[in-house]
């Protein structure tokens, strides 16, 4: 049977391993974290192709019976509470399809305990340092001096993936959106709830920020702070309590429900995340070795669409890994398949994120609520979002190995 060394088992790392195992292979997952739900961000929402992923292999019931509350629209509104947009409406999809926002953690250790129960372990604390190919196979060195063998490794190891810095050493780094991200759960009963199943965006006169009411009586909130790129220890040269302040005062004339939500939240929540994405790399496989999700494409949070593209990642590969018995040219096939769609959401999340900044001109921040009014009354009129959201992986089709398929 065709082993395969999967690093990461965030979310794209457990779906892949699900996936080849229905495919015949013998996979096994490495995470360099001590136990699941250590990654960015507080909480996330999973889009109706990302759920239909999950489905295929047979994760979904176990992520919904985890995930908060449903998210099937979006309400956009200006610094002054003004209405800019409203979309979404999941009414003609299955229930079980839905948008729904699920916490992180909750989300990795559900996908990592479905595997489980599907016969594929995560091996936690197993950092992938390096590897090595030969004609017939691939040897994973971790940094505990451990090593493993198989016939193929998929980088699952997401942003700042080691694998994609081996398989690609002059690629591009991922690039600086110009955002912070913040995030958490407040509790706030005095808060007016936001509608069923709605979460609001703000685009603030200086920042963006996002909500939505847990049945749970908390705020789920998260926030998005123009700002120059700062290393890790710049961050960490201003202490919790100083990023609080400053992301309140960046919100001072906004709706007040947005510093009541925020002054409720633990400090912790306001140290800051450098958000990155990444848009096309020159390849995503070589030789025995692959990239997915992150790894491969990082997408801005902006689109909502990250994880979910890395389920679909996950499937489309296994199949290759399926029909094709040639490695090489099944990670080519995977590639093939997959880029066009990828790096379209790329460029489209890049484009949502780059108007949440806010300005310090007035007329700037007219045009740009006028704008995006335009923009979400066209989307709302003529479903322009389908062709993200309607897209399903068809994990029984056979898959071949395209003309031309690249390298
Ligand atoms: C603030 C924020 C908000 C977001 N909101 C959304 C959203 O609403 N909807 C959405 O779909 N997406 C969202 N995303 C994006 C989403 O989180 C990612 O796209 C998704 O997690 C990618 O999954 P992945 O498996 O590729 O990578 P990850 O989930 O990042 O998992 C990678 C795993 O690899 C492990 N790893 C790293 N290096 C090594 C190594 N050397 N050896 C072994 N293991 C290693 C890591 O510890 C991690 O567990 C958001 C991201 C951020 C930062």
């Amino acid at each position: 049977m065709t082993r395969a060394l999967i690093i990461g088992g965030g979310v794209g790392g457990p779906v892949a391993a699900a996936a080849l195992k229905r495919a015949g292979l013998e996979p096994v997952v490495y995470e360099a974290h001590p136990g699941p739900g250590e990654g960015l961000g507080a909480f996330l929402t999973l889009a109706p192709n990302g759920l239909a992923a999950l489905r295929t292999v047979s994760m979904l019931e176990r992520v919904r019976a985890s995930a908060s509350f449903p998210t099937t629209r979006v309400e956009f509104v200006n610094g002054s509470g003004r209405r800019l947009g409203l979309l979404g409406g999941e009414e003609h999809l299955p229930e079980e399809l839905r948008s729904v926002t699920i916490n992180r953690a909750a989300l990795q250790r559900a996908v990592a305990d479905s595997a489980a129960d599907q016969g594929v372990g995560v091996e936690y604390g197993k950092r992938l340092a390096r590897y090595t190919e030969s004609d017939s196979g691939v040897v994973a060195e971790f940094t505990d001096g451990s090593t493993a063998e198989g016939a193929v490794l998929l980088g699952a190891d997401g942003i700042h993936s080691t694998v994609r810095r081996a398989l690609a050493p002059d690629g591009p780094h991922p690039s600086y959106t110009g955002l912070l991200g913040i995030g958490g759960y407040s509790p706030v009963p005095d808060t007016p709830p936001t509608p069923e199943a709605t979460m609001r965006m703000v685009f603030g006169r200086r920042a963006f920020f996002g909500y939505q009411s847990a049945p749970s009586g908390e705020t789920y909130w998260f926030a998005n702070l123009g700002h120059s790129e700062l290393t890790r220890e710049e961050i960490a040269a201003r202490d919790d309590a100083e990023w609080q302040e400053h992301a309140l005062g960046l919100f001072r004339d906004d709706p007040p429900e947005i510093t009541r939500i925020m002054r409720e939240c633990a400090p912790s929540a306001f140290r800051p995340l450098g958000i990155y994405d990444l848009a096309s790399l020159p390849h995503w496989y070589r030789g025995r070795a692959a990239l997915l999700g992150d790894a491969a494409h990082a997408v801005s949070p902006a689109s909502g669409q990250g994880a979910s593209l890395a389920a679909e990642d996950a499937l489309v590969l296994a199949r290759c890994l399926r029909d094709i018995n040639d490695v090489p040219e099944a990670l080519a096939a995977y590639e093939w398949e997959r880029r066009d769609r990828v790096e379209r959401i790329v460029a489209e999340g890049r484009k949502r994120g780059a108007r949440k900044a806010g300005s310090a001109n007035p007329a700037a921040l007219l045009v740009r609520d006028m704008t995006l009014r335009v923009v979400f009354g066209l989307t709302a009129r003529f479903g322009s979002q389908g062709w993200i959201h309607d897209h399903r992986v068809d994990f029984e089709a056979r898959a071949t190995s395209p003309e031309g398929s690249p390298r």
